[in-house]
């Protein structure tokens, strides 16, 4: 498939101490691509997502957003997580605040919009994810899936390039799991660039372009959801699949 990229990650090195966390990571994700992460815990899934807006650092390597190296510290680092939403398991929405106050903040701040004109998108945006009528609530009012919606809306509001979840319905009783993954679901139809770590497997096959699979700190296999479940190669990705399904 001809892919015009988006995030580029070239032979990325990081350690946490003596922890070789993220070896040789070379991955791609083109422009309205959605690719979902998988693999056993500690293999370094958050730590990936973690670097592509530069929550982490990394030692070696490269990252690329749409062409260009991600900015080092400074002010720039507030744009770049404008360019590349991050939707975490535990929402991190702010509590003193409403929902509505909660999606309009960084687009007054970093996107310096006016007051009005972040409301109204927000409005539009909570309208999107269902949850046109909590405006003025505050978020611990809210049901875990409807805080998450939250969250995704926020996200959607800085206009991203890309969007990453990392395990986004984790932390969700069964029955809001859905309600968050059709949300996720209608983003992916819709062209939206994402780098999503989930254990929800029928959302992998569903929606996913690729599926990446990460065990110990590297990329074993990146396929097809079609041809990964059906057929996985490695026996770490075949031993997985085998405790989850
Ligand atoms: P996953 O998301 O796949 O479960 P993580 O990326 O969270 O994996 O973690 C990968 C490994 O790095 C784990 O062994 C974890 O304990 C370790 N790790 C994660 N964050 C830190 C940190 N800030 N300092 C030290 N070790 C860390
Ligand atoms: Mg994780």
């Amino acid at each position: 498939m001809a892919v015009d990229p988006l995030i580029e990650l070239r032979d990325v090195n990081k350690h946490y101490g003596t922890l070789h966390v993220l070896q040789d990571i070379n991955l791609t994700v083109g422009r309205g691509e959605v690719v979902v992460i998988i693999g056993p815990s500690g293999s370094g899934k958050s730590t990936l997502c973690r670097t592509i807006n530069r929550l982490e650092t990394v030692e070696s390597g490269t990252i690329l957003l749409d062409g260009k190296p991600l900015p080092d510290e400074g002010k720039d680092l507030a744009g770049l997580r404008a360019e590349v939403g991050m939707v975490f398991q535990s929402f991190n929405l702010f509590a003193h605040k409403t929902v509505l106050a909660n999606v309009s903040l960084a687009q007054i701040k970093v996107r310096k919009r006016k007051k009005e004109e972040a409301d109204k998108r927000s409005r539009q945006l909570l309208e999107r994810v269902g949850l046109a009528d909590q405006a003025d609530k505050y978020p611990a009012q809210l049901s875990g899936g409807q805080q998450q919606r939250v969250a995704i809306a926020r996200a959607l509001a800085m206009s991203p390039k890309a969007l990453l979840f990392d395990e986004p319905t984790s932390a969700l009783d069964p029955e809001m799991i859905n309600e968050v993954l059709e949300v996720m679901q209608q983003l992916a139809q819709e062209g939206m660039t994402m780098v999503v770590v989930t254990h929800e497997m029928g959302f992998a096959r569903s929606a996913a372009n690729r599926v990446v699979f990460m065990a110990d700190g590297k990329i074993v296999e990146d396929r097809t959801p079609e041809a990964f479940f059906t057929a996985p190669e490695s026996e770490r990705a075949k031993d997985f699949l085998s405790k989850i399904l």
